[in-house]
């Protein structure tokens, strides 16, 4: 009795919010852009062709803990070729410790978990924008965030600069949270020159990469050149940290499934460094689920499926930069005074519109389109008869 008082509804998640005030809005026209999965033409989430092989191919599998432990290896063993190279040294050597994680959310939740035991006065540097989950998942863990410059409100691209400058300005030793590809929200991602000067810098300030991997394959629709920035760093000779995930390049957002890895001088350093990870996971959630993971390690270690998956990756990469022209296009033709070319220069799932809140406000109330009120709109969802319009329309207005 009266236990609970004091406990107030929690503010409403910027992106969940969105959601809701969609499912609220009878209108038969309404969309909702606001969605940060991959979706078909009809809006539907797609399952790929190389899952419905995987499943096919555990049916009858014993989803026994005893799986568990060796299919869980099997995932970080293939997850890790994806992000440094098949042929990387660090996996050769055994540098690097790796555990399965709760996807991309739960790998980055681990890491900032570790980050605050073993460096606890430590503070985390986020991209200005970021996705909005990054800022809630260090503070639950304690650990203080800065941001650093990262987009440009004008020019709609990267603040190089900027950018370059708060690397320098942040203390020595500083932990920072990049992107490596199809920066989530803003589609911007730095040129492969832009992230050699970036390492260089990190090198010279001997600042920690934490690399948040949650859209590989989307940005360019091939996996190695969206690691591009990770092999970079490598070569460079970095530590690096590292977050996967499996939702959105292989459509699997319902199963969980991800993986952390850690970079570590040695392969003794690195067991131990596994085994700190183990256990801090094993306070929270003991052990993952088995079956999302047992889809994964069988897609990623069987020749076949695998570039099956190779090949879905590249065709829903492909069907996002279609879109991204497509909106362009119509845009311009409605005549639109605005300069669209933002919308094709951004990569991945998410297009940065530059819509201001009033538009956004405007957008929702008189045509039933919804998004965040940062302008981030899905890529991949189609738009109805009329939406575009609606889209120039509001535009006109500024
Ligand atoms: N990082 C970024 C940048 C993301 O956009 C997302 C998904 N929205 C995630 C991590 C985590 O995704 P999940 O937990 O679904 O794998």
């Amino acid at each position: 009795f009266g236990w609970w008082d004091h406990v107030k509804p929690a503010p409403l998640d910027p992106i969940n919010g969105v959601t809701e005030a969609f499912l609220a809005d009878p209108s038969p026209d309404k969309i909702n852009l606001g969605v940060g999965a991959y979706r078909d033409d009809e809006g539907k989430p797609v399952v790929l062709q190389c899952v419905r092989e995987a499943e096919a191919k555990i049916v009858g599998c014993e989803f026994l803990e005893s799986v568990s432990a060796s299919v869980s290896s099997k995932l970080v063993e293939e997850s890790v070729k994806l992000v440094y190279g098949n042929n990387s040294n660090v996996i050769k050597e055994g540098r690097f410790a790796g555990v399965q994680t709760l996807s991309g959310t739960g790998a980055c939740h681990l890491f900032a978990e570790f980050q605050k035991r073993f460096y606890p006065e430590s503070l985390i540097y986020l991209p200005d924008p970021t996705w909005s989950n990054h800022h809630n998942i260090w503070r639950d863990a304690h650990v203080p965030r800065r941001t650093f410059h990262y987009y440009n409100h004008n020019s709609k691209g990267l603040n190089f600069a900027a950018l370059m400058d708060d690397i320098k300005n942040a203390p020595d030793g500083s932990f920072f949270l990049l992107h490596p590809c199809a920066h989530n929200p803003t589609g911007v991602d730095p040129t492969e020159d832009q992230w050699s000067e970036i390492s260089h810098r990190f090198k010279v300030k001997n600042h920690f990469p934490f690399f948040d991997m949650a859209y590989q394959g989307f940005a360019s629709g091939n996996l190695d050149i969206d690691a591009k920035a990770i092999r970079i760093f490598l070569e460079d000779g970095h530590v690096i940290g590292c977050a996967q995930s499996y939702a959105k390049n292989m459509g699997l957002y319902g199963h969980r499934v991800g993986c952390l890895s850690v970079l570590c001088s040695d392969s003794t350093q690195a067991v131990a460094i596994k085994s700190q990870l183990q256990q801090i996971a094993r306070a929270m959630y003991s052990s993952p689920p088995v079956h999302g993971v047992l889809l994964v390690s069988t897609i990623l270690s069987d020749p076949d499926i695998k570039s099956l998956w190779v090949r879905e990756v590249q065709v829903m990469a492909n069907r996002i930069r279609r879109k991204r022209a497509a909106l362009r296009d119509s845009l311009e033709k409605l005549g639109s005074p605005i300069n669209w070319e933002h919308v094709t220069n951004q990569v991945g799932m998410f297009c940065f519109s530059g819509l201001t809140p009033d538009h956004i406000d405007q957008l929702a109330r008189e045509f039933h389109v919804y998004m965040t009120h940062d302008s981030r709109i899905s890529s991949v969802i189609s738009t109805p008869k009329g939406n575009a319009s609606s889209l120039a329309f509001s535009s006109n207005e500024s």
